[in-house]
């Protein structure tokens, strides 16, 4: 009698794990595919997906406005390529960074701003809004405000200048 009632038990247990299994299965297959198809807004800006201008583009990256400018002129350039952030480059990727600052370097000649005048730099994780690789190019840095002279702070723990930056990616193992 005991033993019958343990099968019984155990096939109703196995019954709801089955049912369980079939409708959490069909959800997290939803779910996970949505996550891997999730947006990046660079990516959709880089697309033409989004309606941000882009300013200037060549085949390796774009460069366009920042929305949140933190002085007169505040530009990102954005390598093509879907990359995290500094943290997800290695040695061999100097290469990108050089890009990215010669490009913005030029870019900025054109807008008639002196490089001296430029703070050019990436943000560090977890301090970084978008996940996706960008260089700041900043200026004139004598009219950013308090704030953001704190958040584009040259040598903090959260802001690299461009060449602490290649000075971080040499430095990786
Ligand atoms: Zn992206
Ligand atoms: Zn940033």
């Amino acid at each position: 009698m005991i033993i019958v009632q343990s099968q019984k038990k155990c096939k109703k247990l196995i019954c709801i794990g089955l049912v369980t299994l079939a409708v959490f299965l069909p959800f997290w297959t939803y779910l996970s595919s949505q996550s891997a198809m999730a947006t990046c807004i660079f990516c959709d800006i880089i697309s033409g997906k989004s309606p941000t201008k882009i300013e200037f583009e060549t085949d390796d990256y774009v460069i366009f406005k920042d929305i949140k400018p933190a002085s007169d002129h505040h530009y990102l350039a954005v390598p093509k390529k879907h990359i995290e952030s500094l943290v997800a480059l290695t040695k061999d990727d100097i290469e990108i960074v050089n890009t990215l600052e010669n490009g913005m370097r030029k870019f900025l000649v054109t807008k008639g701003i002196e490089n001296k005048e430029a703070l050019l730099g990436f943000h560090v994780p977890p301090f970084i809004t978008v996940k996706h690789l960008h260089l700041h190019g900043i200026a004139p840095r004598s009219n950013m405000s308090f704030l953001m002279r704190f958040i584009f702070k040259p040598h903090s723990a959260w802001f690299k200048l461009v060449d602490e930056a290649k000075e971080y990616l040499q430095n990786k193992l």
